[in-house]
């Protein structure tokens, strides 16, 4: 039985899906008008062994990750140009589609553009303005009106210092305040050509109604499961809860998990620090993409990663060893089937399982699967190892890297 952390519910809570054997995931993709760094990558990572391992539970997975490509950083980065702001948003994203193959990430089942879904954004606005849950200024722009739907803060469990009755109009990724958000943002002089010209006037969608609309679109309400990092809880997740539910009147997703920080030699990755990492810097020093790979799986989800260069290397030979383990199992010479491997692949299998069922242990589970390596290695140098038992141990690697991708 699958157990999941809730952040909704900040409890584990068994996985039911919808629908019997299928699960809705939707996970918040890239803001491309920057390359994506390190950090983004462990949740990338970590959404990608929950849907492998939801594939090895025999479930069927349909996964969305949108590709935000407008929001205010974007249109600063384009300079107020659609065609500079596509060309830079165009080869971040590409640059993001080479690290997820790299890094051996499973492709989402569509990657839909926010600047490609404008209409469902329209639409779902007007919804809301149907519904009296939004409003118009006297500049044309739109705002959600938080007074109107009373379980605003239940995800974040934020009890708000500042009153609610405020205006945020910045599409802030690290925003603490709250009060009635955009929706909707007329345009601008500072915008220049970066515009539509729609029903709710000439302008742009603010950036959480982005994912609500999206998801809405590609799943439906409600979906399964919804991932993201810490930081999208409050506001963008917030507001996502209060978009859906205000226009459909239903709750986008049942679970909501959140990956916690990657931070670097125990300091928070910054630009100004000098401690600012991509993927690719990281292969530069030297360093495979399955290592970056597996280290970035080496912390559980819910607590901190602090990334050092020692414990880099202690993976690197980690990884090292398992490949020659892997490699040698190949030419290894046989002797007579022993029960001792059968059994060993057995229980591997169901103690792997266990510790990814708990809430995604995903270090416990590498864990084992080193230790099954080894174990092999042991009965083979004990001759205790035939052709069957070959096949089963084959068998049971690959099950297990199924999930986690090494
Ligand atoms: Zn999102």
């Amino acid at each position: 039985m699958l157990k999941v952390f809730n952040t909704l519910t900040r409890r584990k809570e068994v996985f039911r899906p919808i629908k019997d054997r299928l699960v809705k995931l939707y996970t918040c993709g890239p803001s491309v008008y920057s390359q994506p760094h390190l950090g983004n990558f462990r949740t990338y990572v970590f959404e990608d062994v929950v849907k492998r391992f939801l594939v090895f539970k025999g479930y069927r997975v349909r996964h969305i990750m949108n590709i935000t490509d407008i929001e205010d950083k974007a249109v600063r980065a384009g300079r107020g140009s659609m065609k500079g702001m596509v060309r830079i948003t165009r080869m971040n994203e590409g640059v993001f589609m080479k690290n997820a193959r790299d890094l051996n990430m499973l492709p989402a089942d569509e990657y839909p553009r926010a600047t490609e879904n404008i209409a469902y954004m329209v639409r779902m606005v007007k919804m809301l303005l149907k519904r009296e849950m939004a409003y118009k200024d006297e500049k044309g722009n739109v705002f959600f009106d938080v007074s109107r739907f009373p379980n605003y803060g239940k995800l974040s469990r934020s009890r708000f210092r500042h009153s609610l009755d405020r205006r945020v109009y910045k599409d802030d990724y690290y925003q603490r305040e709250a009060g009635d958000f955009i929706l909707w943002k007329a345009w601008r002089k500072s915008d220049g050509d970066v515009f539509w010209d729609t029903e709710l006037g000439r302008g742009r969608p603010g950036w959480h109604i982005e994912c609500s609309a999206m998801s809405w679109r590609y799943l439906g309400t409600p979906f399964d499961m919804h991932m993201g990092g810490i930081d999208n809880i409050f506001a963008h997740h917030e507001n996502e809860i209060a978009q859906t539910r205000g226009a459909t009147g239903k709750m986008p997703a049942h679970y909501w998990l959140h990956v916690r920080h990657l931070i670097i030699e125990g300091k928070k990755m910054s630009k100004s620090l000098g401690n600012f990492y991509t993927v690719d810097d990281i292969r530069r020093m030297g360093y495979g993409y399955d290592v970056i790979r597996a280290h970035l799986l080496k912390e559980h989800y819910r607590r901190r990663l602090n990334l050092t260069f020692r414990s880099l290397k202690r993976t690197a030979a980690e990884i090292r060893r398992y490949k020659s383990c892997a490699k040698s199992l190949g030419k290894s010479r046989f002797w007579e089937d022993a029960p001792e491997a059968d059994k060993l692949c057995r229980e591997t299998l169901s103690e792997f399982n266990r510790y990814l069922e708990d809430d995604f242990r995903v270090p416990e589970a590498i864990e084992i699967f080193c230790t099954f390596v080894c174990s092999v290695q042991d009965l083979i140098r004990k001759r205790r190892f035939g052709r069957r038992n070959a096949r089963n141990v084959l068998e049971t690697l690959m099950r297990m890297d199924s999930v986690l991708g090494l």
